[in-house]
């Protein structure tokens, strides 16, 4: 399965960030999807959470959020929101670069706070 691989590999960064801010525990992270990257945010969360199951990371709270893709007009230089086959709203050129839409990454990463420790 495809978004186990990942929920892995967002795991371990999220291990190797808690374990540089000295061994706290995760609270909350935000991810984020770009909906041209082939990941289902569904898949992605079941496979967290069936990752994280009685590990110290289970009570971590997943914010997705997903991103439309993001297109910059070859001939017009218009900015645009639009899928691969979508032509430029302005002039209906349909060569158009990616500027985003592709993307997953961990935006945020909120930790336990240190004064709550018991
Ligand atoms: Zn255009």
């Amino acid at each position: 399965m495809h978004e186990l691989s990942i929920a892995n590999a967002i795991l371990k960064t999220i291990e190797a960030e808690c374990r540089a801010r000295g061994g706290l525990r995760p609270r909350r992270a935000g991810l984020r999807i770009g909906e041209l990257s082939s990941v289902n945010a569904e898949s992605l969360r079941f496979a967290l959470t069936a990752a994280t199951r009685d590990t110290p990371f289970a009570e971590l709270e997943l914010a997705i959020e997903s991103c439309s893709p993001r297109r910059l007009c070859r001939a017009c230089g218009a900015h645009y929101v639009g899928g691969l086959l979508s032509a430029c709203p302005r002039c209906a050129c349909s060569s158009a670069d990616l500027l985003g839409g592709d993307e997953l990454e961990i935006t945020y990463l909120e930790v336990e706070d240190e004064t709550c420790r018991t």
